[in-house]
């Protein structure tokens, strides 16, 4: 198909092909569905960051009966998955339907009214004003570095909350994202332009856009620093990159239980080495701030994994209560690029 004339890109995309749904459960349990037999590894040679091909054991986890194994630079201390999956397995994973639905805050509408489909469709839903909270909060940081008006991409916007909050402050916003029935959900209901397809092949003319945006992916992408090169390039010189990542090197980790712990973390960032790799690519950090995420009990539990707290919450009717909690060691980075990049090792 061709994609994205407002992202000024004419590109042959493959339509991504639904995936039938798994048995099990989310998260690090799901079952052997036959799809995820199909995954695959490669080597990671060298660093993303720095480039040295130096590292030692970090941790091992196991998914859909497959061992995943991560290593930490010796260098610059970047703990990376190593092998790690594929493109073409993350590609599967991300278009699943299972996929969707484990993460209860990004369930796409349900292509059958069956029971099953419609509680994911629930969730959804019931998730919609904790997501646009969080996307306010996002645009107010971006709004101090960009004027009203200014032109903005969000790579990997899933239903496009952000786009949305962009769009009632006044700027010209536009998402990039690999899930059809997402991108096709964010036109329908919340009436934002969103295109279908990977970033990474997307042929972007250099400077095209004032601000970048990449919310809840600071791990994973396949290549990070072919994808930060690519958003820079696509980035006006003075233009901002906006994103959040979670410094796996905070002490407040060991409070956070299996937080970010997935087979889809192909690299964890600490404070250090994201400051580095911007650095490399030209950008200069203007905002470092801890991260507030709205969110309600029954989602941290979820995410931390601690099934005690979710069970107290439904047991006092709390569980879908609006909170607005720092998150400790997560933090909202803005960097601008220089007007004249100097690309250091
Ligand atoms: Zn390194």
């Amino acid at each position: 198909m061709k994609v994205a004339s407002s992202l000024g890109v004419v590109e042959n995309q493959t339509e991504p092909q639904p995936l039938p749904v798994g048995s099990g459960e989310e998260g690090g349990n799901w079952s052997r569905s036959g799809w995820t037999d199909s995954i695959s590894f490669e080597p990671v040679p060298t660093c993303y960051v720095c480039a040295s091909t130096t590292r030692t054991p970090a941790f091992d986890l196991s998914f859909f009966d497959h061992p995943f194994q991560w290593v930490r630079c010796s260098d610059c201390g970047l703990v990376f998955q190593s092998p790690r999956l594929t493109k073409g397995s993350l590609d599967l994973i991300y278009n699943s339907e299972l996929y969707w639905r484990g993460r209860s805050d990004a369930t796409p509408p349900p292509a059958e009214s069956t029971d099953e489909l419609r509680l994911g469709y629930n969730n959804y839903e019931m998730g919609h004003p904790y997501r646009m909270a969080q996307a306010r909060q996002r645009v107010r940081a971006l709004s101090r570095h960009l004027p009203t008006g200014s032109r903005v991409l969000e790579v990997g916007c899933a239903a496009g909350f952000f786009l949305s909050a962009l769009k009632q402050a006044g700027f010209d916003a536009t998402g990039i994202e690999l899930s059809a029935a997402m991108a096709e959900y964010g036109r329908s209901r919340l009436d934002v332009d969103i295109q279908v397809g990977d970033f990474d092949q997307l042929e972007i003319p250099p400077g095209s856009y004032d601000g970048i945006a990449a919310w809840g992916c600071d791990s994973n992408f396949h290549d990070v620093r072919k994808t930060y090169s690519h958003m820079v390039e696509a980035l006006r010189p003075g233009g901002i990159l906006a994103f959040n990542y979670f410094d796996f090197d905070h002490p407040a980790r060991i409070l956070l239980g299996s937080f970010k712990r997935v087979y889809n973390a192909i690299y964890y960032f600490n404070r250090s080495n994201v400051t580095r790799l911007l650095n490399s690519l030209g950008l200069e950090i203007v905002s470092h701030s801890t991260e507030f995420q709205y969110t309600c009990l029954e989602e941290v539990a979820s995410m931390t994994g601690r099934r005690g707290v979710q069970t107290l919450a439904r047991t006092l009717g709390i569980q879908r209560s609006m909170l607005r909690l720092p998150i400790v060691g997560s933090y909202l980075l803005l960097a601008r690029k220089r007007p004249h990049p100097s690309r250091r090792p």
